[in-house]
């Protein structure tokens, strides 16, 4: 059976010492989980993060990563540089970063590659517009994505690879996507992977919901066939909110 799978997106949110202290908070709130819990966060909280979750069962990840090893990226971080210090997961292609800093389905996938051939877990996002959803044509859209962002990537890396489904339109809005369309679009990924890479691999890759998840809806997400966790934007900043999805 696939693990439930909760990551916080702290997108560019937290300084080190509120960071220590949030980890602080939830570590005693979700050690007896059975559910992986990682928390995403800003490449300054990295190592203050890793010192502060040594120990404990919950995992860091970056928000972001370059394709390149080294060379003249000024500004930019690398797979090699995120590992070297401890990180795990990295998050690529959420749509904030396709839609402000002009991330295509090839940029993710050069991401992607980089990201696996330095030993980090990339969780990739994919979603439709509300425009695309109000034409119909969400599966179409979703499964190009995914099959663009995978090219390329080897059956056998499909196990250390997080997919979170996140409708555009539902995140940070407050707007759900019900339960089955939920549900439908995650088992529409699954039927890709499958067709991709065979039942093998579509029955371990790790899909999750993201948009708008909170305490009071990531119950019926979670409980669904095909989504095995939450990406969690806004009320992955609270601890106490935070622990009651990881522990739902
Ligand atoms: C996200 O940033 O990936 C996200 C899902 O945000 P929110 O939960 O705030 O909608």
């Amino acid at each position: 059976m696939r693990k439930k799978v909760i990551a916080g997106n702290w997108k560019m949110n937290m300084l080190p010492n509120e960071a220590i202290d949030f980890i602080d908070k939830l570590t005693p709130l979700v050690k007896d989980t059975q559910n992986e819990v990682i928390l995403c966060v800003p490449y300054t909280d990295l190592f203050y993060a890793l010192l502060t979750a040594q120990n404990t069962n919950i995992k860091i990840g970056a928000q972001n990563v370059h394709w390149e090893e080294s060379g003249a990226y000024t500004g930019e971080i690398s797979a090699k540089m995120l590992k070297s210090i401890g990180v795990e997961y990295v998050i690529i292609g959420h749509s904030e970063r396709r839609k402000n800093f002009f991330e295509t389905d090839e940029i993710v996938n050069k991401k992607v590659k980089a990201a696996l051939a330095n030993g980090l877990k990339p969780i990739i996002c994919v979603g439709e517009t509300i425009e695309q959803k109000e034409a119909g044509v969400t599966k179409k859209v979703v499964t190009e994505q995914v099959k663009k962002v995978l090219d390329e990537i080897k059956e056998e890396q499909i196990e250390n690879i997080i997919i979170a489904y996140e409708p555009i339109w539902a995140i940070g809005s407050g707007k759900t996507a019900t339960i089955k369309d939920a549900n439908d679009i995650t088992k529409e990924i699954r039927d890709e992977i499958c067709k991709i890479y065979g039942q093998k691999a579509s029955k371990r890759v790790i899909i999750q919901y993201g948009g708008s998840v909170k305490p009071e809806n990531c119950k019926e997400y979670l409980n669904a066939s095909d989504i095995d966790g939450a990406l969690v934007g806004g009320a992955s900043l609270n601890p106490e909110i935070f622990a009651e999805i990881v522990n739902n």
